[in-house]
């Protein structure tokens, strides 16, 4: 099959994913080092710290190297031992798991609902034994889970809540910014992520009984943190912990995108509605379906995917485009059906959305940017699902 790169002769190229630049990035970065530190909790990750509380109305914002990180720290926050359960969705990112069993602790993991994508709320509560701690949300794609009844739910039966809100930053579940609504959160600024520095993370914290010791773990377990406020006179090893907080440089570099958050969601919610609207017509006649959103959930435009019939479609859709020059990938493979979630982890019962999706989900470039190209990627893939 000819492609439309072969018939128009031009070698066209578009990137899944291209990491934007807002501009005041590399100054930023020149100006951490004329003000002396560039090892971390300089003044532009104090910057970083004070936009995140204020913007995301959470009681303490920590950068972390990983959203990965700040995941291992709400781990070991939550004082998890041996055989302790986390319920949590399997359609997820290793991470969100692996934090866990690092403690120990064994992912118990649910079926997501088939219109989001997200943890099954419906099915929480019977997943729950003697042995469960924690309850880990996913907000798939920036789009919250239903936080309301997860919430009620934890209350009845003692159970702290961690948000992985790595995809979920300036989204929003009934007007609450997602990260903080659960006990713990987790962000990250990787650059396949809405907000960037290359690497990057931060932690959230909504239950101020744990700032204290958050900020020991992401000191090497040290009070350095109290020590720099005046508070001990002279700082020492009282806790376990490790090496979370990243550099000035990526704070310099992060507190420049974390300036245009709402100019980059703005312009990916642009994307987000072009493709939404051009997928219309192909989710009437039966060819895909499209992401849904409720009503009460202001998402990011963290993600446009579109659910295929079948593998075999979407095989064959991911190679086409790929044939014209366009990157398109599918996600997650699901945590209980991977060689280590089956290992560490088990299922909860039956997971069959979670399989279903895996197989169907495919994911479009959505980058700042990819506006002069973008009718490009929605007519080669109208190409595609015609001939299909
Ligand atoms: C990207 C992602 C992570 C990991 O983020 P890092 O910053 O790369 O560690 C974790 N969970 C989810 C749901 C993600 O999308």
């Amino acid at each position: 099959m000819a492609s439309i790169a072969d018939t128009a002769n031009i070698p066209m190229t578009i990137p899944f994913n291209r990491p934007y630049l807002v501009g005041r990035e590399l100054d930023y970065i020149a100006q951490a080092h004329t003000n002396g530190q560039l090892s971390g909790d300089g003044a532009f990750t104090r910057r970083c710290h004070t936009w995140l509380e204020q913007r995301l109305g959470v009681c303490k914002a920590l950068l972390t190297q990983s959203c990965t990180a700040a995941l291992e720290m709400a781990a070991i926050l939550l004082d998890l031992q041996p055989g302790d359960e986390v319920i949590m969705p399997s359609f997820t990112f290793v991470s969100t798991a692996n934090a866990f069993v690092l403690r120990g602790a064994v992912p118990v993991f649910v079926d997501i609902r088939p219109d989001t994508l997200n943890i099954d709320e419906t099915l929480i509560e019977q997943a729950i034994t003697p042995h469960t701690r924690a309850i880990c949300v996913v907000h798939y794609a920036g789009v919250a889970c239903e936080m309301d009844t997860i919430m009620a739910i934890a209350a009845r039966h003692g159970l702290k809540v961690i948000e992985d809100a790595a995809q979920g930053i300036l989204s929003s579940y009934k007007g609450r910014a997602l990260g903080s609504i659960g006990d713990l959160a987790a962000l990250s600024f990787h650059e396949t992520k809405n907000v960037i520095s290359g690497e990057g993370g931060a932690l959230l914290i909504n239950d101020p009984a744990l700032i204290e010791r958050a900020e020991v773990i992401r000191e090497k377990g040290t009070n350095r943190s109290k020590f720099f406020r005046g508070q001990v006179d002279k700082y020492t090893w009282v806790d376990i912990g490790s090496s979370y907080l990243p550099s000035e440089l990526i704070a310099a570099f992060l507190a420049a995108q974390l300036e245009e958050a709402e100019g980059i969601t703005a312009r990916r919610l642009a994307i987000w509605d072009h493709y939404h609207r051009w997928a219309a017509p192909l989710e009437r006649n039966g060819t895909l379906r499209r992401p849904i959103v409720p009503d009460h959930c202001m998402h990011n435009a963290h993600m446009y995917f579109l659910l295929l019939r079948d593998l075999e479609a979407r095989t064959h859709f991911i190679e086409a485009m790929m044939a014209t020059g366009i990157g398109t990938v599918f996600h997650y493979i699901p945590l209980h059906s991977s060689p280590a979630g089956q290992r560490y982890g088990r299922a909860a019962g039956p997971l069959p959305h979670t399989d279903a999706t895996s197989d169907r989900l495919v994911r479009l470039p959505l980058w700042v940017g990819l506006e002069d190209q973008h009718d490009h990627v929605m007519q080669a893939a109208q190409h595609i699902l015609g001939l299909a």
